[in-house]
């Protein structure tokens, strides 16, 4: 049976699940699995009774820190410049004075500081609390306000989307936008704000892990709807997870770590090693021994764990106890196979590398199901009180979604993980363009101008070659995972022989590899796993097995889809960028800077509002600011469409326009008329 239900997200952006190879390692991380099963119920209960109890399970940043802001400056108008060069500059000097926000055009730029900076308190919420943008100097918490003033006035969906490389600060931004959101719409059930923000540490507990490059890193990529009132009250929350990396749970790379509450177990089964057979690295201990196990003394694991306790010491009959399954029949799904062979069914026996598939896959299902399960617990409980919302005649549809996401990835070895991720990627920049673009177009159309001289990159073309159908790039991969008899080989051949387009190649003498021109870069992918990682496939016998077994919590998780339906709505975008690789606060690399924001699609934006006229500004306005340049002072010329053009021919600007009630001007047009009042006085 397909196990892959379509996932939000995938329905979102179309593109497949990650699915993820099968791979060899010990029966001790499917132990781990099995012992998860038994504490689950308990860490969620006890969030349930008494969400507070979470806070130890990580020692989270807090920044509830008081004191003064630095001056921060505007510093909109200054990007104006395409160049890279030119954005870098600014970047890095705002950086060195702790400036880390940065408007380019609709988007908030957002540097992690790798410090805690004394501007999250609650004297600087209340600063932004329905504060025009340009008041205030560029802030996370502009965003959120951004998005909380438009979704009242208009009565639209909203969406933040945050994204950027890994450590660059997306989760502290999403966290900072759910304080800010929290605050703006005054619950009144006072232990909501506390609930939706104490989600994060039970999310991070089973989707997060150390990686060589942050070691709290998001596993997954996560979208939390904020439900509120017409008039702005928050009253409940919805969050769907996406694209959980759960080869971790078999495998992972060197110097990274499994989920962290496998570690969390460890410490917390301390007293029951031995009964338990676990080798325990005592490092692990003394990292989480103190913060760690009172909490699973809290959490009742013993109670759960007591029962395989007996001093049983195969691993066999210890994980059959714990999934409540006949050892036997744990054997038989494990290691054999139902064929129908001239409409007999006959029983094979696994090789041992297909048993150490079966089982690996077995681990990594129950690890997602579960993680899914979290979610969909979490969720009803962060449900708005559907009967007092009834009476109190509130329309609860209204909402503000933030969207975590990974950013674009290019690495030494790409696989089908990082082809996900891009292709997200991908839609989201023409989710992006289409919100410039179609804002611009509503505008010139008001104001009667019926051109719109702004060139971009449009990557319309690129996501046609990856998602159309039957020829798109995805088509052909899961056409070609049909066959059992296809290797990466012939599906490179496949995708050279239909892909005949300037974004794909296929490099000489590199017999599994392809390379897609996307938008942030070219990217060069080993097509060695493709095949085995789509097909994502669970073996019906042991799915069935799950779906039968004794405990009826294991039972419900393979007998039912926990999933969460998503909304898209009017987007906010912050791009996070991590300065540096070595989590330094005072390190600007720039090359590293000047990549992710090539990625990003930061420069690109810069020039879109370069080429663009993102100053609309009112005749009366601008006659008010700039007669001068034109007009004798004493002089009080209309303001009229003639004034305005009379201004700016005499000044010998190009390429403005001019609309019924507004003029249209470039960011370097408004840079010089600024200039030439300078030089005047
Ligand atoms: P990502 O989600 O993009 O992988 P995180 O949000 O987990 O990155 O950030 C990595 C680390 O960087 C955090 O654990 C925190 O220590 C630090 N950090 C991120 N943003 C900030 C911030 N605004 N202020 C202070 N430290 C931050
Ligand atoms: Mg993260």
């Amino acid at each position: 049976p397909p196990l892959s239900h379509l996932h939000p997200m995938r329905a979102l952006f179309k593109i497949p699940r990650i699915r993820i190879e099968a791979c060899q390692k010990s029966l001790h991380h499917l132990k781990c699995c099995f012992i998860l099963f038994a504490s689950i119920r308990c860490l969620v209960k006890d969030y349930e009774c008494r969400p507070h109890a979470c806070e130890l399970l990580k020692d989270r940043m807090v920044a509830r820190v008081k004191g003064q802001e630095p001056q921060l400056a505007h510093s909109a108008g200054r990007t104006s410049g395409p160049s890279p060069e030119t954005i870098t500059n600014e970047l890095q000097r705002r950086f060195s004075d702790q400036l880390i926000y940065t408007y380019v055009g609709d988007i908030l730029i957002a540097f992690n500081p790798f410090r805690l900076l004394p501007i999250y308190s609650t004297e600087h919420s209340a600063r932004y609390h329905g504060a025009w943008r340009k008041i205030n100097s560029p802030h996370i918490f502009a965003i959120a306000n951004a998005a909380y003033q438009t979704l009242l006035s208009q009565h639209s969906h909203q969406c933040i989307t945050v994204s950027g490389e890994s450590g660059s600060g997306k989760t502290e931004s999403t966290h900072w936008l759910v304080q800010q959101l929290t605050a703006l719409g005054k619950a009144e059930n006072h232990e909501l704000p506390e609930k939706i923000l104490q989600v994060n540490p039970l999310l991070e507990a089973f989707g997060n892990a150390s990686t060589t490059i942050n070691n709290n890193s998001s596993r997954f990529g996560k979208f939390l709807d904020l439900k509120f009132t017409s008039t702005g009250t928050v009253v409940g929350a919805q969050i769907s997870a996406y694209l959980l990396e759960k080869s971790r749970v078999t495998r992972q790379a060197l110097g990274e770590r499994n989920f962290h509450v496998f570690y969390y177990m460890y410490a917390g089964l301390a007293l029951q090693k031995k009964l338990l057979q676990f080798k325990l690295p005592s490092t692990y201990l003394r990292d989480w021994e103190s913060t760690i196990q009172e909490q699973f003394r809290n959490f009742q694991m013993y109670e759960y764990v007591q029962p395989v306790s007996d001093g049983v010491s195969n691993p066999w009959t210890t994980a059959a106890a714990l999934l409540q399954l006949r050892p036997g029949d744990l054997t038989e799904a494990l290691t054999s196979r139902c064929v129908i062979a001239r409409g007999e069914t006959i029983v094979r026996p696994n090789s041992l590398q297909r048993a150490t598939d079966v089982r690996d896959a077995m681990a990594k299902a129950m690890y997602d199901r579960l993680f899914c399960w979290i979610i969909w617990r979490v969720n009803s409980l962060l449900q708005p009180l559907g009967n007092r919302a009834v009476r109190n005649g509130m329309n609860t549809n209204f909402h503000v979604s933030i969207l975590d996401i990974f950013g674009f990835e290019n690495f030494r070895k790409n696989s089908f993980e990082q082809l996900c991720i891009n292709i997200t990627n991908e839609q989201l920049q023409f989710h992006f363009n289409q919100h410039v673009f179609t804002l611009e177009q509503i505008e010139y159309t008001k104001e009667g101008l019926s051109t719109r001289p702004i060139e971009f990159e449009n990557n319309q073309p690129l996501l046609d070659l990856l998602l159309s159908r039957p020829l798109g790039l995805l088509s052909l991969l899961d056409e070609e995972s049909r066959f059992p008899q296809a290797t990466g080989g012939t599906l490179v051949d496949k995708f050279e022989d239909n892909l005949k387009s300037k974004y794909f190649w296929r490099p000489k003498r590199m017999d599994l590899s392809f390379g897609i021109h996307h938008f942030a870069g070219k990217v060069l992918y080993d097509a060695m796993d493709f095949l085995e990682k789509n097909r994502d496939t669970l073996a019906s016998e042991v799915l069935l097995l799950l779906s039968a077994s004794k405990s009826p919590f294991l039972a419900q998780l393979f007998s039912q889809p926990f999933t969460t339906p998503v909304l898209v709505g009017q987007p906010h975008f912050v791009r996070c960028v991590r300065p540096n690789n070595a989590c330094r606060p005072d390190c600007f690399d720039r090359e590293k800077v000047r990549v992710q924001l090539r990625y990003a699609g930061v420069l690109e934006t810069a020039k879109i509002r370069s080429q663009g006229h993102s100053h609309r500004i009112p005749f009366a306005k601008f006659i008010h600011r700039y007669y001068v340049l034109a007009f004798p002072a004493n002089d009080q010329p209309l303001a009229s469409s003639d004034s305005v053009r009379a201004v700016l021919e005499h000044v010998g600007l190009q390429d403005w326009l001019i609309g019924q009630t507004k003029v249209f001007l470039k960011y370097n047009h408004v840079e010089r008329l600024d200039r030439m009042l300078l030089v005047m006085e």
